[in-house]
C-alpha cells in the first residue's frame, strides 16, 4: 500500500488553515485523514475514525486539554477541521472508572463534553481514542487488516506478521467496555505502536501525525505482504457449473426488482434501486463452490451488518434458457431469506428481553452467479455503498481464506450490531423525498425542458437516467445534477437504439418507474405543399419514436409488476393546430391518442399514461432566432411575445417540469394531459 504523505501538501494546509486560526496539530490531523479516507481499502463510507489530543484556551484564558474526534457521520476523504470536535479530555477520562456505561449515557457524556454545542456527536469509538494516551490516534477497517482479524489463531498471525510491535483485542462491539479492553491491553504492553481488534479493524497511534499515518500504512502492507507469501489455492472456490447462457443483467434485475418489491408484503417499501458489480474477483467468489458457507458466516467488521445485514440473499445463476423456472427459484430465494430473517429477529429479540423495532427483512445484498453482486438500497448511492461494502467484505472473506479460515462474530453479535440502540434511535427520522426510490428516464433529456425536467425529478428524490441523441450534452446534464446521474446516448427514431438505453437504464439502477418521453422537433410547411417525407418525417420522431419508448417502458414496467408512469410531451398543437405547422400538429394529435390508449390499455398493469401540453416555451424547439421572427410578425416585443397569455407571464421550461413531476405523483389520474402555456383559450382541453 502506496504511503502518500508529502510534507509539502502537509505544510500548505497547514498554512492554509493557520489563517483560520486552526491548530497546527488539527491541520495535520485533517491532512493525515484525508489521505486515509482517500482510500477505499483503508476507509469507505464514513467508517474508520481519527484524533488528536491538543490544549486550547477556553474564554478565561484557561488551557484546557482536549480529544479533536472525528465527528459521527463525518467522511474521512472530505473532512474539515470541524468534522474533529473537540472534547474535554479529563472528566472522559474519569468515566473509566465506571464499571458500565449505557450507550446512551456514553452518548451523552460525550456530548455534554463539547467544546462547542453545535458540533456533530463525537464518534462511538471517542473513548477509545481518549484512554490512549497518544496525542495522533488512527483508526480504519482496512480490507486486508479485517481480513487478518477475521482468522481464528489471530494472536498466533500478529505475532507472526509483527512481533510485539502489536497487541490483539478480543472483539467486543464498539463502546465503553471496548474502549476500557483496549485500553486495558495497551496499557499491559506500552511498548506497542498499534492494536488489531478482532473482526473488526486496526488502530496505530504515534506523537506526530505522520509517525501514526506512516504506521498504518506500513501495517496494513506488511499483512498485505504476508497475504501474498502465505496464500494458497482454496478449493471451496472451485467454480460452479453454470448454465450455458446466463441472462444479462438488463433482463435479470427488473426481474429481481419486482420480486424484492412484492416479497415483503407490505412490510417495507415496494420500490428498491439496485447497483451490479462485477469483477473477476467478485465472480470468482459468487461462482464459487464455497458461496453459500461464506456467506452463512457473516461480516467482516461490525459496519457492515448495519449496510449488508448479517449475510447476502444466494441466488441461482439466471439461466437464460430456462427463465421461468429462475424467475420462480429467485423467488422462493428471497421468501427463504424473509422468512429466516424474520425468524433470526424473533429468537433474537426474545434473547435481548423484546422491545426491539424489526428492521425491514429484505437483503441489501445479492449474489447471483454468473453475474456478481447486486447491491440493494432505497437510491442509486444507498445501493452503490452495499455493492461497495459487499465487494470488501468478499475481499475480506478471499484474503482470509487464502491463509487460513475466515470466521465472523456470531449471531448475537450480529444481532447486538444490527439492533444496536444507538441504530435504532436513528430510525424513523429523516423523511424521504417524494419520489426518492424512483427512476427515472427522460428522453431529449439535455434540451431545455428535458434538462429541466431531470433536474426537477432529481430534487424530489429520484433517480435519473438523461437520454439524448447528443451523449456529450447529455453527459453534461448528468454532471450538473450529480455522481449517480447517468447519461445515455440514444437516438429514439431507431428502435433498436431506444431498446439498448432501456437496457442500460436496467443495468445500472436495476429497472424504471417513471419514462418521461420528451424528444421531440418541428417541421414547418403547409400540409398541401408539404413533401412526403418531411410528413414521415415528422411523424418519426414525433409519433413513432414515442411509441418506441413507451413499449420498452411497459416491457420493464410491466417485468417489475408494481406499475409506473408514462408521461409524454405532447403539445398544444394536438388540439389547437398552427398555420403551416401540420408536419408537426398532426404527429402530435396522434400521440395524444397513443396516450389515451396506454392509459385504456395499461390502467390494469397500474401503468398511468398522461400528457403535458406546452405552448410558447424558449427552447431547442421555439429558438431565440424564432421568438424574434415571431415576434416581429406580429408586432410585439419578445417579452410581450412571450407573456401573450391569460396570465400574462412567460412560462419557463422549469414550469413544464414542474407538470412531469406533478402529473407523475398523481397517483389516481391517467389519460389526463395537462396544460403549461399560461392559459390560451383557444388550447383549452374540451
Ligand atoms: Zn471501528
Amino acid at each position: 500500500m502506496d504511503n502518500l504523505w508529502s510534507e509539502d501538501d502537509a505544510a500548505r494546509l497547514v498554512a492554509h488553515y493557520a489563517a483560520e486560526g486552526v491548530d497546527p496539530d488539527l491541520a495535520l490531523r485533517t491532512y493525515s485523514s484525508r489521505l486515509l479516507g482517500g482510500v477505499p481499502r483503508l476507509v469507505m463510507h464514513g467508517g474508520g475514525n481519527t484524533s488528536v489530543k491538543i490544549t486550547v484556551t477556553d474564554l478565561f484564558g484557561e488551557p484546557v486539554r482536549v480529544l479533536c474526534v472525528k465527528g459521527s457521520g463525518r467522511d474521512l476523504g472530505s473532512i474539515e477541521p470541524d468534522g474533529h470536535p473537540a472534547v474535554r479530555l479529563e472528566p472522559l477520562a474519569r468515566y473509566r472508572r465506571l464499571d458500565t456505561l449505557s450507550d446512551e449515557d456514553m452518548v451523552n457524556a460525550q456530548r455534554q463534553n463539547l467544546l462547542d454545542t453545535q458540533a456533530p456527536n463525537p464518534s462511538v469509538e471517542t473513548l477509545l481514542h481518549a484512554y490512549l494516551p497518544h496525542r495522533f490516534i488512527d483508526h480504519t477497517h482496512s480490507v486486508t487488516a479485517t481480513a487478518i482479524a477475521a482468522l481464528p489463531n489471530l494472536e498466533s498471525v500478529c505475532r507472526e506478521i509483527y512481533g510485539d510491535r502489536v497487541a490483539c483485542v478480543p472483539y467486543i462491539m464498539p463502546g465503553f467496555a471496548l474502549a476500557k479492553l483496549a485500553a486495558d491491553i495497551y496499557e499491559a504492553n506500552p511498548a506497542i505502536e498499534g492494536l488489531i481488534l478482532a473482526k473488526h479493524g486496526i488502530f496505530t497511534f504515534g506523537d506526530t501525525a505522520r509517525r501514526s499515518y506512516d504506521l498504518m500504512i506500513e501495517m496494513v502492507t506488511m499483512a498485505e505482504e504476508h497475504i501474498a507469501r502465505h496464500a494458497r489455492p482454496t478449493p471451496a472456490f472451485a467454480p460452479i457449473g453454470l448454465p450455458e447462457r446466463i441472462m444479462p443483467a438488463a433482463t435479470a434485475l427488473p426481474i429481481l426488482r419486482g420480486l424484492l418489491g412484492r416479497a415483503s408484503a407490505g412490510r417495507a417499501p415496494t420500490r428498491w434501486v439496485l447497483s451490479p458489480r462485477s469483477s473477476a474477483r467478485i465472480r470468482r467468489f459468487v461462482d464459487g463452490a464455497g458461496l453459500a458457507d461464506y456467506a452463512r458466516r457473516g461480516v467482516a467488521t461490525p459496519e457492515q451488518v448495519i449496510r449488508i445485514k448479517a449475510q447476502p440473499c444466494l441466488l441461482p445463476a439466471p439461466d437464460a434458457d430456462r427463465a421461468d423456472q429462475w424467475r420462480v427459484a429467485a423467488q422462493d430465494a428471497i421468501a427463504a431469506f424473509v422468512a429466516e430473517y424474520d425468524a433470526y429477529f424473533a429468537r433474537q429479540n426474545a434473547r435481548t428481553g423484546g422491545g426491539k423495532r424489526q428492521l425491514d427483512p429484505l437483503p441489501r445484498l445479492l449474489a447471483v452467479p454468473g453475474l456478481g453482486i447486486v447491491g440493494v438500497g432505497s437510491s442509486a448511492a444507498a445501493a452503490e455503498i452495499a455493492a461497495d461494502i459487499g465487494e470488501a467484505w468478499i475481499d475480506a472473506v478471499l484474503d482470509a481464506e487464502a491463509i487460513g479460515r475466515f470466521e465472523s462474530i456470531g449471531e448475537d453479535d450480529h444481532f447486538d450490531m444490527e439492533y444496536w440502540s444507538l441504530e435504532q434511535a436513528k430510525l424513523g427520522k429523516g423523511m424521504e423525498k417524494p419520489l426518492a426510490r424512483h427512476v427515472v428516464a427522460i428522453t431529449g433529456g439535455a434540451g431545455a425542458i428535458g434538462a429541466a425536467t431531470a433536474r426537477a425529478f432529481a430534487a424530489m428524490g429520484a433517480d435519473v437516467a438523461i437520454l439524448d441523441l447528443d451523449h456529450d450534452q447529455a453527459g453534461s446534464v448528468a454532471t450538473s445534477i450529480g455522481p449517480r446521474a447517468l447519461a445515455i446516448g440514444c437516438d429514439v427514431t431507431d428502435a433498436a437504439s431506444v431498446g439498448r438505453a432501456f437496457d442500460a437504464v436496467c443495468a445500472r439502477f436495476g429497472g424504471v418507474d417513471i419514462v418521461v418521453s420528451n424528444a421531440g422537433a418541428a417541421h414547418g410547411g403547409a400540409m398541401a405543399d408539404l413533401p412526403d417525407r418531411v410528413l414521415r418525417a415528422g411523424f418519426e420522431l414525433n409519433f413513432f419514436a414515442h411509441q418506441s419508448v413507451a413499449q420498452n417502458a411497459v416491457r420493464v414496467l410491466r417485468t417489475q409488476g408494481f406499475g409506473g408512469a408514462l408521461l409524454f410531451n405532447v403539445s398544444k398543437q394536438a388540439v389547437n393546430p398552427g398555420d403551416a405547422f401540420g408536419a408537426y400538429g398532426t404527429p402530435k394529435a396522434a400521440l395524444l391518442a397513443l396516450v389515451r390508449q396506454y392509459a385504456l390499455e395499461h390502467g390494469r398493469d397500474g401503468i398511468r399514461a398522461n400528457a403535458v401540453n406546452a405552448d410558447r416555451i424558449r427552447s431547442g424547439l421555439l429558438s431565440d432566432s424564432m421568438i424574434a421572427e415571431r415576434a416581429a410578425a406580429r408586432n410585439l416585443s419578445e417579452d410581450a411575445y412571450l407573456q401573450g397569455n391569460l396570465l400574462g407571464q412567460e412560462v419557463r421550461a422549469e414550469d413544464v417540469a414542474q407538470a412531469f413531476v406533478g402529473a407523475a405523483l398523481l397517483e389516481r389520474s391517467t389519460g389526463n394531459v395537462t396544460t403549461v402555456d399560461g392559459g390560451n383559450v383557444a388550447a383549452m382541453m374540451r
